[in-house]
């Protein structure tokens, strides 16, 4: 992956938010507060906003800048987990113009831990990481295949979690007030991560 590559994934992932906005916002008003499609979207505009400019020279800035702006302008909570997990992917990844899949791999992965170290879910509470922990396994698991490759397993990696979502009950934020009504919705957050594995699947393709 190199800087317009990064570029192009962040725009990628803005597009889909923006044309899944009131998708995620209804999952959002089953379990929520009816804002995560509302919110995403003002992150990635603002983000393509950030991005709108002399291009960074490494690829670890492209996504450290998009964290960065998503901290400071989503509320709620999936703004500053998103914001973290793509500040903790750039600082891991090494100070290059090109990525290795490998090395994007571990950055992924980083970005996961930051995750559950900020949010503390596990996989089975019903957030995110139901759909980003299964997307770095298999995209770790697909590395040697080449970055099309890796994420298109990702992002089916994704889905199969966001799906299994519904069934669970949320044991982590606004959901878990819900309590066992959470039963039967899919995940709005989990939702969005799949959108972002699959926009690196359909640029990468
Ligand atoms: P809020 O719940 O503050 O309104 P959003 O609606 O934007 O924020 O995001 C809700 C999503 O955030 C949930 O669907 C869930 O996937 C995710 N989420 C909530 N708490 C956590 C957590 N502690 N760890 C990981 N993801 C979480
Ligand atoms: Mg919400």
């Amino acid at each position: 992956m190199d800087v317009a590559l990064a570029r192009s994934w962040i725009a990628a992932i803005a597009a889909a938010v923006a044309e899944q906005a009131d998708y995620l916002t209804q999952l959002d008003s089953a379990i929520g507060d009816a804002d995560h499609g509302v919110n995403l979207n003002r992150g990635f505009t603002a983000v393509l906003a950030a991005l709108d400019g002399p291009p960074p020279a490494t690829v670890g800035e492209v996504l450290v800048k998009t964290g960065s702006t998503l901290i400071s302008k989503v509320g709620g909570a999936a703004g500053p987990l998103y914001g973290t997990a793509f500040r903790a992917i750039g600082k891991a990844l090494p100070p290059d113009s090109t990525v290795d899949v490998a090395s994007l791999g571990q950055a992924l992965r980083a970005g996961l831990a930051a995750v559950q170290k900020l949010g503390a879910a596990v996989p089975g509470d019903k957030t995110i990481v139901d759909a980003y922990g299964p997307a770095v396994a298999a995209f770790e698991k697909a590395n040697d295949e080449g970055l099309g490759a890796a994420a298109r397993a990702a992002a089916e990696a994704a889905a199969e979690g966001m799906r299994a979502t519904t069934a669970l009950q949320a044991r982590k934020g606004r959901a878990s007030y819900l309590g066992p009504r959470s039963v039967g919705h899919q995940d709005p957050g989990a939702t969005s991560t799949w959108l972002i594995f699959q926009a690196l699947a359909d640029i990468t393709t």
